[in-house]
């Protein structure tokens, strides 16, 4: 600290004045705390900290290191902890991201991520993540098309739709096609459809930043099939139908159905938003790109990491010419994805059922049950915790207005920050002075981690 100080008579004078101020406070007792710190060097020759240097980086290591030497500094640990407090503070990776327990009740959190990922999903991510034949006939020895084996499984999996592309969200899904399909000419969109998806970002911008024309048809509450056809003319690019799947308009409405709008000579786009690709009987008013095609929709947009429960991409699905005119569009090499998503959603689309899908359906009773044998044994540990009922929520701007039962563990309010803080990270729900940790957002495997969490957090 004082090694690289040199005092002037100007400094030295001012140091002398200070009357108990800092430069006393700091030369009193904890002094000799301060000086039976170990240097850095020596921490980071400590044998664990060396193992953690070759796993995480010996950027992540140091920073730890230093962090433990400033707690000793101003007393919160023991000058002997620092070694042990830098080795537990050590993040789990060599990345920011920190794993954290969704115990919200919403099953898709877009602060969390969205949709969790199968275990499958995240066994092809970790095998594409090394070199992968993403765009190598591995047979012939040629180049191959990227991603073909994800684009297959999502065609096999929605029969009407002839070909899929896939870009890096379902905003730049829309973009693509408004650019490709629309560029200097008019969208024609219901008043009732221009929605904000969130966080400011507005659909109608969007498109327009593309330099599309919004043709806005309607009103809020009423558009009829008319609407659309005095709209149509030569400067349409096509129809966009965007389901409003974060807010509900009730009362006296009138919306007309992908299927009266497809004999109007233009293509029509369903921007479905979840990426339901066949109907969810959980979820009646979800649109789904099977549906949406049967029904004569040209061109499907959905994001993959809502309903689907796959990866962070967005779907296109439909018809060939115009996939095609899409995927071979200029714009479509920025908005490409990186092989470890392509891996991600052919495994959610091919794989077994998704964490999203098994916590849409969980039955209720089981989670009552899941929620009172937890809150038994948290009572054992000496933790205040009971099981109640809950409401949990689909979420990720998906489904408004659908509530789902739910079971919870009510704890102390307190609990709420501990548990956000502890590791892994818990998130849960603090409703009426309660700290509720919702289960259905919980996969069943992980009860276990969760009553840790508490209990290290009780304690
Ligand atoms: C979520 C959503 C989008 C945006 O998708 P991202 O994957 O978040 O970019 C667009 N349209 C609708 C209808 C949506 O629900």
């Amino acid at each position: 600290m004082h090694d690289s100080c040199i005092i002037t008579p100007w400094d030295a004078g001012r140091v002398a004045r200070a009357p108990g101020g800092r430069q006393m406070d700091q030369q009193a007792e904890p002094a000799d705390a301060r000086r039976r710190i170990a240097r850095t060097d020596v921490l980071l020759a400590d044998p664990r900290l060396v193992e953690a240097a070759g796993r995480l980086g010996r950027g992540v290591v140091k920073a730890a290191v230093v962090r433990a030497q400033h707690r000793a500094r101003v007393g919160e640990i023991a000058p002997e902890a620092v070694a042990d407090t830098a080795v537990e503070a050590l993040p789990p990776t060599a990345s920011g991201l920190r794993p954290v327990l969704n115990a919200t009740g919403v099953l898709l959190h877009t602060n969390l991520g969205r949709a969790p990922l199968s275990d499958a999903a995240r066994d092809a991510v970790a095998v594409a993540s090394g070199a992968t034949d993403v765009e190598l006939d591995l047979d012939t020895g040629r180049r191959a098309r990227r991603g073909r084996s994800a684009l297959a499984a999502l065609v096999e999996r929605v029969p009407p739709a002839e070909a899929a592309h896939v870009v890096n969200n379902g905003a730049a899904a829309l973009v693509l096609a408004a650019t490709a399909l629309a560029a200097d000419r008019e969208i024609v969109i219901s008043r009732g459809e221009m929605v904000e998806i969130g966080d400011g970002f507005r659909i109608p911008e969007l498109l327009a930043a593309t330099g599309a024309r919004l043709r806005e048809v309607g009103t809020t509450n009423r558009t009829t099939p008319d609407d659309y056809a005095a709209a149509v003319g030569d400067a349409t690019g096509f129809i966009l139908k965007v389901h409003p799947s974060n807010f509900r308009v009730t009362g006296f409405t009138r919306g007309a159905d992908v299927a009266e709008l497809t004999g109007l000579g233009v293509p029509v786009v369903a921007d479905i938003g979840s990426g339901l690709l066949a109907p969810e009987p959980l979820l009646p008013d979800e649109p789904d790109a099977a549906s949406m095609l049967r029904a004569g929709a040209h061109l499907v947009t959905a994001s993959g990491d809502k309903l689907l429960g796959g990866p962070q991409c967005g779907i296109v699905l439909g018809r060939d010419d115009l996939v095609r005119r899409l995927a071979r569009h200029p714009l479509a090499r920025a908005l490409r994805v990186g092989k470890m998503t392509l891996a991600a959603l052919e495994a959610t689309v091919r794989g077994p059922r998704t964490p999203t899908d098994a916590a849409l359906h969980a039955d209720v009773a089981s989670l009552r049950e899941r929620a009172e044998r937890l809150s038994a044994r948290l009572r054992d540990g000496g933790v205040d915790a009971r099981a109640v009922d809950g409401e949990a929520a689909v979420g990720g701007g998906g489904a408004p207005g659908v509530v789902l039962p739910s079971a919870a563990v009510a704890l102390p309010e307190p609990y709420a920050v501990r548990l956000r803080r502890g590791t892994p990270a818990v998130m849960g729900r603090v409703e009426d002075g309660r700290c509720l940790l919702d289960l259905r957002s919980v996969p069943p495997d992980q009860d276990d981690v969760l009553a840790g969490a508490v209990l290290a957090a009780g304690r």
